[in-house]
């Protein structure tokens, strides 16, 4: 094991330039010629250092509701499958996104060292590191003795910054036909890994009211705004009623100029919960605001979306995950623990399927989704050989951690 672990030792380098050549190709959800352009690079790295299986496919595009209710569509980017041995006793299914939250007009384009170690770059922790984590754990398991135990696939997915919606169906699949997951998001700011997280949703009101001049018949309108205005402070005041739970507007749009009174208005927010029983409180209250709001004569307000991510609940086949991950940090001489957070990602998707999973094994960084986003940089060696730990040790006892599959 000592061996293969210190030969990752040796990948600094080459993994910091490749790491720059991912960061400066952006890769913003919607940009979907970078997206591709990322998968392709990635998929062939993969390919040539693993001699893999590799199946391209096309995904779902993601719709959003404009204020007068009509869709506006985005093509994304391909989903990349990635496998090896699928007879293997134990099956292991490995994931990353490809895309950023940093569009392709962003200003954060390039990458800069800040000092020796740390590396700032749009996409460097969250997670074009963490893919290569990926690669380099699975390029030194290759080399044990123990490959014959343990199958794996790899999936690429373009919109895990979007909530996932066109690959949510293929992770659902995949996590179905594997007994566990490992996840290559960036480990929390301190180092830690995310245990439990909270669910999410996002939704879409749409309220319609009745137009007319401002000035001669401001009487014979119906202010969609207006009415959009007490929707907003009647869900804001559901914060804090329930354990956990919390609501954010975050867009409001609607009218088009002073002298009408406005006919359409739009607002989207996001929801998270805690436990699966927050998501039926939460339709309830949205439900009882609804129909106040539509009791307004001439104005109608109707919800569109969906809790797209349960929350990730830790049972016992998460445990001894968790415990396995422990005990391999431990070993390799920085011992990790977990830690809940509001945040949600895939694992979360890869829980809901059945799948135990540990979702933040990527490396160590810090200021993600923002211009100062950094990496550390030893820690793409550092995380790579805690990966290929993991790996060798399911191999070792591939009957402990093999589960009923569908
Ligand atoms: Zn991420």
């Amino acid at each position: 094991m000592d061996a293969l672990l210190s030969s990752i030792t040796e990948r600094q380098t080459p993994l910091t330039e490749t790491l720059v050549k991912l960061a400066q190709i952006n890769s913003g959800t919607l940009n979907r010629a970078g997206v591709n352009q990322v998968g392709e690079l990635l998929s062939k790295m993969f390919c040539a250092r693993l001699n893999c299986h590799h199946q391209q496919h096309a995904v779902a595009a993601s719709t959003q509701l404009r204020a007068d209710g009509s869709a506006e569509e985005h093509r994304l980017g391909d989903l990349h499958i990635l496998s090896k041995r699928p007879d293997a006793p134990l099956q292991v299914l490995l994931t990353g996104h490809l895309d950023t939250v940093f569009p392709a007009d962003s200003e954060f384009q390039r990458c800069q060292w800040l000092d020796d170690q740390t590396l700032q770059g749009p996409g460097v922790s969250d997670m074009k590191g963490g893919l290569l984590v990926m690669l380099e754990a699975l390029s030194a398991f290759e080399q044990s003795p123990l490959t014959q135990q343990l199958g794996w696939t790899v999936i690429l997915n373009p919109d895990e910054e979007i909530g996932s919606p066109g690959s949510a169906a293929i992770l659902a699949q995949q996590a179905q036909q594997h007994d566990l997951g490992l996840i290559y998001e960036p480990a929390l700011p301190n180092g830690q890994l995310a245990g439990e997280r909270k669910g999410s949703g996002n939704f879409t009101a749409l309220f319609t009211g009745v137009a007319a001049h401002a000035g001669r018949e401001h009487h014979l309108g119906r202010n969609a705004i207006c009415a959009m205005a007490e929707f907003i402070t009647a869900v804001d005041q559901l914060n804090g009623q329930r354990d956990g739970v919390t609501l954010n507007i975050g867009v409001a749009d609607g009218g088009e100029t002073t002298n009408q009174v406005p006919d359409q208005a739009r607002c989207r927010f996001n929801i998270r919960t805690r436990i699966s029983a927050d998501e039926q409180w939460c339709q309830q209250q949205l439900q009882i605001i609804q129909q106040q709001i539509n009791s307004k004569e001439g104005i109608s307000l109707t919800l569109h979306g969906s809790f797209g991510r349960p929350p990730k609940q830790l049972d016992q086949a998460h445990l001894a995950l968790f415990q396995l991950v422990t005990e391999c940090s431990g070993l390799l001489g920085v011992p990790l623990a977990w830690e809940s957070t509001g945040g949600c990602c895939d694992g979360n998707n890869l829980s809901a399927a059945g799948l135990p999973n540990v979702d933040t094994l990527g490396v160590q960084g810090g200021h993600i989704h923002s211009h100062s986003e950094f990496i550390r940089l030893p820690s793409l060696v550092e995380r790579a050989q805690l990966s290929a730990m993991i790996l060798l040790r399911l191999a070792e006892q591939p009957d402990t951690w093999r589960r009923n599959r569908m």
